[in-house]
């Protein structure tokens, strides 16, 4: 049972936020304005969870305890305040509270800007997977980087996108986040590696030539209705002073902060590619810099608990999320060897048995390499220790199967040719004692395609973890309309046992029911449709369908396939006599990386069609198309609640998971998908009738493709289809400038078409049909969309935290 988190008291509280106001923010409550009110508020709290923070570090039965160290290199954390108020139970206290000092929470909640610290998907399971551990009482640290900049801002000029750096921290810091620097680490680079006698042994060292400081930032993870709080330690780069003694003696004041500038080059800026690896120095020094601290911070823990080096794999899991952790492992084995001069087998035993790996793609352009002679020359150690732990890898290949080369080839951690590269994921699978995918479909792509030859040599190392998303935010945070709905039919336990949603499905085919939950819906359209209307001047009606794509723009998630439905109902309205669709508002949010230029052509052409259909007076407004500009975590809360319609369109194969189409199911958007990623489970979930599934499945996208796939054979045979496309090629959308949108159309044709859009797109319009028909029968919709509520339950995180638990990491909750 989880204990009262601690009483509130109102007064004291109140004290603290107008102490906050003038001492650390110098505001009077006379001239505060919302942003110091909202900044003195999370100050306030802050407090509360820092000194909890310490409680739960303190505790001997948490300092006892296996815990889970979970590596990412990116965390999409989103707003803290509102999410950590519903955590700490404090959200209706706190809303008195300010409002008797005359501020209304809400409105100070929007004066937080998200910490955008991820791309995308990736980073935003990292948060989620926090917040399931803190609330299930799980000890754990998550390691990440304090990047100065997170994402890019995204603003559209003439529909194009235009990028803007993200100072998340704003000139007075983030409030939830306090510095440890008891805890700050040294990290090297580059240099030489060295051999010395050590009283008669051979040892090897590293000297590095350049060395930054690691300074820990805590943002605090808050237990659901517990006083646990975790800490999410964000490294930050700084240069260690004095940083160069000699050219500042020299009086060479300049050169010597040239050392200055170079260390807060390491953390300044998140990296915008979302699966996708571009091989840049200063990302690889990123890594290393994250690896390396956070290692040496677990370490310590270790040590300061009096444990025995030998015992840290029963004390510590190191989970790496994706690849980008790697260089942890043979950091790990370098620390054992090099500085608690362990042997070889002893270093290995230890670091194989401690780290785990998820793979989170199939797409090789996102599996990272290194170029050799890049690691060789920043971390010239580690390189040696990767050689060898490839050196005794091959033998193992050898001895499984001899004599055959290419097995030796495929599987080397050293990709061969003119420029040697190393393979940051066989590296991982060799290095780790498990190996996830991310849904039921992609791990068993992950065996089959990926690594059938190391599911061979090591028969129980790979595992499914299908993902999952915390409902605390998804749900209760950002959509207290429906939150209230359910509470009163299953209680207030949904949001730590998810599962309990199922009793909602007896409600699904009652009349009042159904009509209560519609209007929370409508009430959630209204609220997008009111913020559309003030932010980006367009107007739209609640009572249309609300079809929504939300994520990074990708050829592989198939925004231009989307693109190209509107444009064959344009085409229809325009065209078809007698042809008739319920009015539909498309939304999509998405930012592209600045360097995908086609993603920027799709971005580009999406908004050109929208300003023209949203203004055609021919079609009687029942096309709309509202492209959200900035798409990041507290947009997300904002259009999930209000979506009728989940657009999950990957092409087979290619969405590893996904787990926007879970937050949309969750709040009763019915998904049109292919049997990709979770939508595959989200439909063993729901059932066939209330998810609506289209296009090609895997063995079929594999088939045509072998077979020689033609887009021109699509295009000729199918004059809807057609018809759309050409819309792209004259001046339609473009008035004066024909072709300007021509990129899109060639990638489809000439460009081959790689991700099949145009052998699913006939497939895909006639779901939509069935799905436009079944939103005018008001009654049938509305018991589907309670029935992808209540039926989801799965789909929480904090279930993916217990396969973890039970499957992996092998933790123990300490309820506190
Ligand atoms: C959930 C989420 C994602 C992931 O969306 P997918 O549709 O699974 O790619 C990306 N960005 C943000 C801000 C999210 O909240």
């Amino acid at each position: 049972m989880t204990k009262q988190p601690h009483a509130f008291d109102k007064n004291a509280f109140q004290l603290s936020v107008q102490k906050h106001l003038s001492a650390t923010y110098a505001h009077t409550v006379e001239n505060a304005d919302s942003r110091a009110w909202y900044l003195a508020m999370g100050r306030a709290l802050a407090e509360i969870t820092t000194i909890n923070l310490l409680e739960t570090e303190a505790d001997e039965r948490v300092v006892n305890a296996k815990s889970v160290n979970y590596l990412s290199l990116e965390f999409l954390i989103g707003r803290l305040t509102g999410n950590n108020l519903i955590n700490m139970g404090l959200y209706e206290s706190v809303t008195e509270a300010m409002a008797e000092m005359g501020q209304n929470l809400t409105d100070l909640l929007e004066e937080e800007r998200d910490p955008s610290l991820g791309n995308g998907g990736l980073g935003r399971l990292a948060a989620c997977f926090m917040d399931s551990l803190a609330a299930q009482e799980f000890p754990s640290v998550g390691y990440g980087l304090h990047y100065e900049y997170g994402l890019f801002k995204q603003s559209f000029a003439e529909g194009r996108q235009q990028e803007a750096p993200d100072a998340w921290r704003g000139v007075e810091g983030y409030p939830w986040e306090v510095a440890r620097p008891e805890l700050a680490q040294e990290i090297g680079f580059y240099g030489h590696v060295e051999s010395y006698d050590d009283n008669g042994v051979q040892r090897r060292r590293w000297v590095p030539s350049m060395y930054v400081k690691a300074m820990p930032w805590d943002v605090p993870v808050v237990g659901y209705q517990s006083n646990t709080v975790y800490p999410l330690r964000l490294w930050e780069c700084q240069a260690i002073a004095p940083f160069s003694l000699e050219s500042f003696n020299n009086g060479n004041y300049f050169e010597a902060q040239h050392a200055l500038i170079d260390a807060g080059n390491i953390t300044k800026v998140l990296y915008p590619n979302d699966n996708h690896e571009k091989g840049k120095t200063l990302r690889l020094m990123q890594q290393f810099f994250h690896s390396s601290a956070s290692v040496r911070d677990i370490l310590r823990r270790h040590l300061d608990a009096g444990l025995a080096l030998a015992d840290l794999s029963k004390q510590e899991t190191i989970q790496l999320n994706d690849t980008h952790p790697t260089i942890a492992i043979p950091e790990l084995m370098r620390i054992l060897m090099d500085e608690y001069h362990l042997d070889w087998d002893a270093a290995w035993a230890i670091s194989s048995k401690t780290f785990a790996y998820t793979n989170h793609t199939l797409l090789p352009e996102a599996l990272e390499t290194w170029s050799e002679s890049l690691i060789q020359h920043l971390l010239p150690r580690h390189m040696e220790i990767i050689y060898e732990i490839n050196h005794r890898f091959l033998q193992e290949v050898r001895a499984k199967w001899p004599g055959d080369v290419a097995k030796q080839q495929k599987l080397s951690i050293i990709q061969e040719g003119f420029n040697r590269v190393v393979r940051m994921a066989n590296l991982c699978v060799i290095g780790s004692y498990a190996v996830n995918g991310v849904a039921a479909l992609h791990s068993e792509l992950v065996k089959r395609d990926l690594f059938p030859e190391f599911d061979a040599l090591y028969p129980t190392r790979l595992h499914n973890v299908t993902n999952g998303v915390t409902p605390r935010r998804w749900l209760k945070f950002c959509n207290p309309g429906l939150s209230e709905l359910v509470s009163e039919i299953v209680g207030n336990d949904w949001p730590k046992h998810l599962e309990q949603l199922e009793a909602v499905s007896q409600y699904a085919k009652d009349a009042a029911f159904q009509k209560r939950y519609m209007a929370v819906k409508r009430e959630n359209k209204q609220r997008l449709a009111d913020w559309v209307k003030t932010n980006l001047d367009i107007e739209i009606s609640a009572d249309a369908i609300f079809d929504v794509q939300i994520k990074r723009l990708h050829e592989y998630k198939r925004q231009h396939l989307n693109l190209l439905h509107i444009l064959s109902l344009y085409h229809r309205l325009l065209n078809e006599p007698g042809f008739d669709m319920a009015p539909r508002v498309v939304f999509f949010a998405a930012k592209a990386a600045p360097g995908y230029h086609l993603a920027k052509e799709i971005i580009f052409a999406i908004n050109k069609v929208a300003e023209k259909v949203n203004n055609d007076p021919r079609i009687g407004g029942k096309l709309k198309v509202v492209f959200i500009p900035d798409y990041r975590v507290s947009m997300a809360e904002m259009i999930i609640p209000a979506a009728d319609v989940s657009e999950q369109i990957s092409t087979a194969g290619k969405e590893a998971s996904g787990t926007g189409n879970m937050k949309m199911a969750l709040n009763g958007a019915l998904t049109i998908g292919t049997m990709d990623g979770a939508n595959v489970e989200i439909r063993e979930e729901v059932g066939d009738d209330n998810i609506y599934i289209f296009g090609l499945e895997v063995d079929e996208v594999e088939a045509l493709k072998a077979q020689g796939y033609n887009p021109f054979e699509y295009y000729h045979a199918d004059p809807l289809l057609k018809a759309s496309m050409d819309l792209l090629l004259g001046e339609e959308f473009t008035p004066g400038q024909p072709g300007l949108l021509r990129a899109t159309y060639d990638s489809l044709l000439d460009g081959g078409d790689p991700y099949l859009c145009l052998a699913d797109f006939a497939s895909y319009v006639k779901a939509h049909e069935a799905m436009d028909k079944q939103y005018r029968d008001k009654a049938g919709w509305a018991q589907k969309a309670i029935l992808n509520t209540a039926l989801v339950g799965k789909f929480t995180s904090d279930r993916s935290i217990r396969d973890y638990v039970d499957n992996i990491w092998q933790l123990k909750a300490i309820n506190r």
